[in-house]
């Protein structure tokens, strides 16, 4: 991560899409459900000539940052390639990426088997699974293409992950979408069960022409009382796992800085590299609108390098369009910790980016919590 003001523009995440499809459906998906059906004209996976240009323009752009950067694999569900092509790819990425860079595989866990781990601890690969939380909450959305929910499969891809001890650290963390209409003490205990060190929430996709899923209106505090909840649960345990979204934020809070996009106001470095090579922006501004996502210039790993395209005006404005633009945002106090939210989620078609997140009134209220328990257990200090 480094600021605008710095002049200096790395790589810090990218997201490297080597399937394009996926083997659930779930229902709030934001590639297959949100109007933009790019992913039809990818390839099904990620090609080896394309994964080889993939490693040779990341190993030369590590060779310039000297900054180590993670490359997550991601999809659709990039599982889908199979035990030998899994292999294959880890292999070439870890010889273009030594550590520290990191290898993660972001996935829906359903295909985590044991010849599907071995090749993930052989190249040190950190795996994040998403699980949204006991059965009924978990099955309510995250279904099959048959519309089957799928937590008994991903349960069971875990607890393989977790039943060996050579496996189990990798397991970096679980990703839970929050569903604002479930109690979140009970997704807090659902989660912590599963034995991972790292639990990340995220809201529900939307913005301020589309609402997301579970809030009334734009000025309504849903996701606000939810994560409030949770945060109590959290705070409340005595051996708690590692809480992304809210050590970030009661970080800053404390004067301190983030770690991840969406709080804050670092800028970071993420790119997505489709299956047929093409560099994209992050994918979550898909949510803002078919073609979103993408670079006016379409460059692609199989001719460009990646010291082309973040010196390119087109990355500068995507760069700089992380920093909030809303007046609201410039005179809020809380700016420094809210960071104005996700781009993706500051969308409306009057005003493109130029809004506060539709999670504002939400951040506004956590916030608050947060400064009033950073008071009282630190009267000098917030
Ligand atoms: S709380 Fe609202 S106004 Fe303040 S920075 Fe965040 S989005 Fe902007």
């Amino acid at each position: 991560m480094s600021s605008l003001e710095d002049g200096a523009r790395q790589l810090d995440t990218v997201l490297l899409k080597v399937a394009s499809r996926c083997n659930l459906d779930c229902s709030y998906c934001y590639v297959y459900h949100m109007g933009d059906n790019a992913w039809r004209d990818q390839p099904k996976q990620m090609s080896d000539a394309v994964l080889d240009a993939v490693a040779r323009r990341l190993a030369d752009q590590y060779a310039l940052q000297a900054v180590p950067f993670s490359v997550v694999l991601h999809g659709g569900e990039p599982l889908l390639l199979g035990v030998a092509k899994l292999e294959r790819f880890c292999a070439k990425l870890r010889d273009a990426l030594p550590h520290p860079c990191g290898i993660h595989i972001q996935t829906n866990g359903a295909l985590l088997n044991e010849p599907i781990i071995d090749v993930l601890v052989r190249y040190d690969v950190g795996i994040s699974v998403s699980i949204d939380g006991p059965q009924d909450v978990h099955d309510r959305f995250r279904v099959d293409h048959r519309g089957k929910g799928s937590y008994t499969q991903v349960r069971a891809g875990i607890e393989n992950v977790t039943a060996r001890a050579d496996a189990r650290p990798l397991l970096a963390g679980v990703l839970a979408v929050i569903d604002p209409e479930s109690d979140p003490a009970e997704i807090y205990a659902a989660l912590k069960t599963l034995g991972a060190p790292g639990l990340d929430i995220l809201p529900r996709d939307g913005n301020w022409e589309t609402l997301p899923f579970g809030k009334a209106a734009p000025d309504s505090i849903e996701y606000g009382r939810w994560l409030e909840g949770f945060l109590d649960s959290y705070l409340s345990d005595p051996d708690p796992p590692r809480v992304r979204l809210l050590d970030d934020m009661l970080r800053l809070v404390l004067g301190g800085c983030s770690v991840k996009e969406g709080v804050g106001t670092t800028d970071y470095g993420i790119v997505v590299i489709e299956p047929d090579g093409t560099v994209d922006k992050n994918d979550t501004l898909k949510v803002a609108g078919a073609g979103k996502d993408r670079f006016g210039e379409r460059w692609s790993v199989l001719t460009d390098s990646f010291d082309h395209i973040l010196r390119s005006p087109a990355f500068a404005d995507y760069y700089r369009q992380q920093r909030p633009s809303s007046p609201a945002c410039q005179s809020c106090p809380d700016l420094a910790i809210c960071g104005g939210g996700m781009v993706a989620h500051r969308w409306s078609e009057t005003r493109s980016y130029d809004n506060p997140t539709i999670f504002c009134a939400d951040q506004r209220h956590l916030i608050a919590k947060m400064r009033r328990l950073a008071e009282a257990a630190l009267p000098h200090a917030a």
